[in-house]
């Protein structure tokens, strides 16, 4: 082994040592279970999904990423594609909320995610884009992806 050669070697292990998350640390949020969007600052964790059919999932969990029932929270989804902009109620099935209707076709258009607490807290507004394609990276679809760009 070159001197060289030994220093990538010694540099490369520093890296390894730097990016390793040990195992005992709790998940990364934003890596959420069911490949959806991590709705930030909310508690439990709010994971936005759009399924196959359009509709909308909101999942929770807490701390450690486990599933936990919706209780209070209260979710309205306003999409606004050039066609116009629709308005999504959602209802308790199960464990989470489900939208009654689905997103509007397309995809590269805003969403704002009324997210209540509780009925009568005020909403904050969660903004994205709907980018419905797979990210390269991540392989998760490009609204709910975790690489940095
Ligand atoms: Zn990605």
């Amino acid at each position: 082994m070159n001197a060289n050669l030994r220093l990538l070697t010694l540099a490369g292990a520093l890296c390894v040592g730097l990016f390793t998350v040990p195992a005992a640390d709790k998940q990364d949020p934003k890596a959420t279970p069911k490949g959806g969007r991590l709705l930030e600052k909310t508690a439990p964790h709010a994971e936005f999904v759009v399924e196959k059919d359009r509709s909308v999932t909101i999942h929770f969990y807490n701390e450690d990423m486990k599933p936990v029932p919706a209780t209070t929270q209260n979710v309205t989804v306003i999409a606004a594609p050039a066609s116009g902009k629709a308005t999504l109620q959602f209802e308790k099935k199960g464990d989470s909320l489900v939208s009654r209707t689905k997103l509007p076709e397309g995809e590269g258009y805003n969403v704002v995610v009324q997210f209540r607490q509780t009925a009568d807290a005020k909403p904050r507004n969660l903004r994205f884009k709907l980018e419905t394609h797979t990210c390269a990276e991540c392989q998760r679809a490009e609204y709910a992806c975790i690489c940095d760009h």
